[in-house]
């Protein structure tokens, strides 16, 4: 039994498998999510569960949080039943939630003030990351702390790099979210090209994937649009979310994104059609509207 005790946080599609390989791994591990149900599933596989983020950081060395947006990561954080509430003198808090950088300072500092330390650790990977333990985990913070969790991230990541100061780690994620829109854009349009042609998707897909134009998207999703799963991976609505934080910085350092605001709006025609909760590939329909073809139906 490894001696950190580990709390977590929201047991989304990330979530329930980040914990679990935590456990796996041999951390005593407490949990709490908003829907009970998830926590049901959780006492199966031999988590402990917790009233409240309160309650979990209460009985906790490091609670990590993977929640939604930035609102919904204050809201475990510095609510009435918030981690805060419970938290004592030396706690680390590492939040693997997706949001934005200033945001992240401000957490951060709010927690200090409390002898918190925080860690902002966004991931990459997706779900197939999450459960296989294979995430890499971006970090932003005192590399001294990062060093302290440093084992309890390696049962859920392969890649962990410490990326600067408070804030940095969620930079980096918002690069990694320009460079996953672009290259999905790429996927969608070489299939697109691929389908008038007349080629054979699969092998056109085979074949690309150990050439130059390989990506994570091209790997993983291009696969699933040629099935017809559109089922979230990742969600519309979480790329928005992400994208939203990529545009808003870059306004305030009056950085053009040409390519990133062009995902952003055909993805705004994903949503306009009801895909909000579909994966990000449904940008598929996106295509299909375009050019009158048809992947899917
Ligand atoms: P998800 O499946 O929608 O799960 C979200 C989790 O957060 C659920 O446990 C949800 O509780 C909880 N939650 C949301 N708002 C809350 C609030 N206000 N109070 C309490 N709990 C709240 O999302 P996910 O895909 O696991 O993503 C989690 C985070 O990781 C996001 O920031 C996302 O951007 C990031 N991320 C996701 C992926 C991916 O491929 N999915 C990849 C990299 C990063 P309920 O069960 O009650 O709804």
């Amino acid at each position: 039994m490894q001696s950190l005790r580990v709390g977590f946080i929201g047991l989304g599609i990330m979530g329930r498998s980040m914990a679990r390989n935590i456990h796996r791994a041999g951390f005593p591990v407490t949990v709490w999510n908003r829907t009970e149900r998830k926590m049901a599933e959780a006492r199966e596989w031999g988590a402990e569960t917790a009233a409240s983020p309160r309650a979990v950081a209460e009985v906790s060395d490091v609670v990590i949080t993977c929640v939604g947006d930035t609102p919904d990561v204050r809201e475990v954080a510095e609510g009435p039943e918030g981690l805060l509430k419970g938290a004592r003198e030396g706690l680390i808090w590492v939040d693997m939630s997706t949001i934005a950088p200033e945001a992240t300072r401000e957490l951060a500092a709010r927690a200090a003030e409390q002898g918190v330390r925080m860690l902002d650790a966004p991931v990459s990977g997706g779900d197939i990351g999450a459960r296989q333990g294979t995430l890499s985990i971006m970090v932003g913070g005192d590399a001294e702390v990062l060093e302290t969790v440093r084992p309890v991230l390696e049962a859920m990541g392969k890649n962990i790099v410490h990326c600067g100061p408070h804030g940095a780690g969620q930079t980096v994620k918002a690069c990694n979210q320009i460079l996953c829109g672009l290259n999905l854009l790429g996927v969608v349009e070489a299939l697109a090209f691929a389908k008038k042609a007349g080629v054979d998707l699969e092998k056109m897909i085979e074949v690309t994937t150990q050439g130059a134009g390989g990506s994570w998207a091209l790997a993983n999703l291009a696969p699933r649009i040629v099935k017809g799963d559109l089922a979230p991976g990742f969600s519309v609505r979480f790329q928005q979310k992400d994208l939203r934080i990529v545009l808003q910085e870059a306004e305030q350092m009056n950085l053009p994104l040409v390519g990133t605001a062009v995902v952003q709006q055909l993805l705004r025609s994903v949503q306009a059609y009801g895909g909000d909760d579909d994966g990000t590939h449904a940008l598929i329909r996106v295509m299909e509207r375009l050019a009158r073809l048809d992947f899917t139906r």
